[in-house]
């Protein structure tokens, strides 16, 4: 079997992925990205919902609250720069009742202690001016949330890291591998044509399959567990009477179902929160069961009383990839200052806001990498 030899190797393209490597190509390194699919972007990356973050709910002090304020900067600036679709529509957060408007003054007083500093209070008659629809006691305004053609930017990552000589390889899955005396990553390429590959840098962005990545490869550290939760959307079939996301305040273990909207003007609600009980990604099932927009209607009718009967249409699905055991499941992006070694980098944990805060992440990936 021929063996190649590699500076930097980055493990999955997805849009973390692709934006590391971008980063660490044009930091100078010699990148490969290794990607199972027969094309870039096809699972998570492209199973979500196109918002940028602002930031607001994430605990003060967290990976995600971080990468979230700082990537949503660095991406409004970047799809400015390199002509990708986004628009920063705004998003308004709406509570029903008395009891829901208290809550939102918590909200506020959580964003700003992760530095988000533009919302603003609304009584229910300006949100109500602002979204004629909406039938609301108050409202949070989040200015700097907003949407994104996240296939064009991921396309944008990737033509960015090949102008800088890095290559994708597709149809290439990291069948395992092991650490080396010297420090370096022997990895097994699968697919057609098996190959190993001996690389300095190994960053691990598999997404869903990041903890089979490293189960794989003998001599790192033990991955943490993982915990896979499913979210499906419902789209509305027909126009929205809204120019704005609206998400309502949210409930236990979720965001609550909010609607979201695309480029193209086309809404959706979701994704909703369905914690599957298999831990292995090979078992999702990406169906969306129709049934489950009965909870749908029902929260949506509490914000949006004119929603019409039989409006919403299954849609898609998307899974989020949460490290379990811990309280609040937060990105981990572990370098050699938690596993000790040297020049790789594992990525666990990167469900929402992963996205929004990819450039964000890619620095901090290309940090540990030179550190
Ligand atoms: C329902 C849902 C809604 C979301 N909404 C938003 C949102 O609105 N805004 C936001 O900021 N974020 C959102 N996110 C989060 C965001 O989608 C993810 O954080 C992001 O897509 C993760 O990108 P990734 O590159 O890490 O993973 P992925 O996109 O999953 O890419 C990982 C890649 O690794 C490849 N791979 C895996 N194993 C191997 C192997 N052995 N060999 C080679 N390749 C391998 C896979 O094929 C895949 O292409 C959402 C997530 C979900 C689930």
């Amino acid at each position: 079997m021929d063996v190649f030899e590699i500076d930097t190797v980055v493990i999955g393209a997805g849009v973390v992925g692709l934006a590391i490597a971008r980063a660490l190509a044009i930091a100078g390194h010699e990148t490969l990205i290794l990607e199972k699919n027969a094309v870039f972007g096809e699972e998570t990356s492209a199973r979500n919902s196109e918002v940028i973050h602002a930031g607001i709910y994430y605990d003060a002090g967290s990976a995600k609250a971080r990468h979230c304020v700082a990537g949503k900067h660095r991406l409004y600036d970047y799809c400015a720069r390199a002509g990708i679709s986004h628009r920063r529509c705004g998003k308004l957060i709406v509570a029903t009742d008395a009891a829901e408007s208290i809550r939102l003054e918590g909200i506020a007083a959580g964003a700003a202690a992760n530095g988000v500093d533009d919302l603003e209070f609304l009584d229910g008659a300006r949100a109500v001016a602002m979204e004629p629809a909406l039938s609301v006691d108050s409202a949070l305004l989040s200015p700097s949330t907003g949407i994104v053609d996240s296939h064009a930017l991921m396309l944008a990552y990737l033509g960015e890291a090949e102008a800088h000589d890095a290559q994708l390889v597709t149809h290439s899955p990291i069948g395992g591998g092991s650490l080396r005396e010297d420090g370096r990553i022997d990895l097994a390429v699968g697919g057609d044509a098996p190959m190993r590959l001996v690389a300095r840098h190994v960053v691990n962005a598999g997404g869903l399959w990041a903890q089979d990545v490293a189960a794989g490869i003998a001599g790192l550290p033990a991955p943490p567990g993982r915990v896979l939760v499913k979210g499906s959307y419902f789209a509305l079939t027909g126009r929205a009477p809204f120019t704005r996301l609206i998400y309502p305040v949210p409930v236990d273990g979720g965001l609550g179902v909010h609607l979201t909207l695309d480029m193209a003007g086309r809404a959706k609600f979701g994704p909703d929160t369905q914690w599957l009980e298999s831990d292995d990604p090979a078992d999702v099932d990406y169906t969306v069961d129709p049934a489950r927009s009965e909870t749908f209607h029902d929260a949506i009718r509490r914000y949006w009383p004119a929603l019409p009967d039989g409006a919403l249409a299954a849609d898609y699905a998307g899974v989020r990839p949460k490290v379990s055991g811990d309280a609040y499941p937060d990105f981990r992006i572990e370098g050699p200052e938690v596993h000790g070694l040297a020049g790789h980098v594992m990525l666990y944990g990167i469900e929402s806001p992963g996205l929004t805060a990819s450039l964000s992440i890619a620095d901090e990936v290309l940090a540990k990498l030179q550190s």
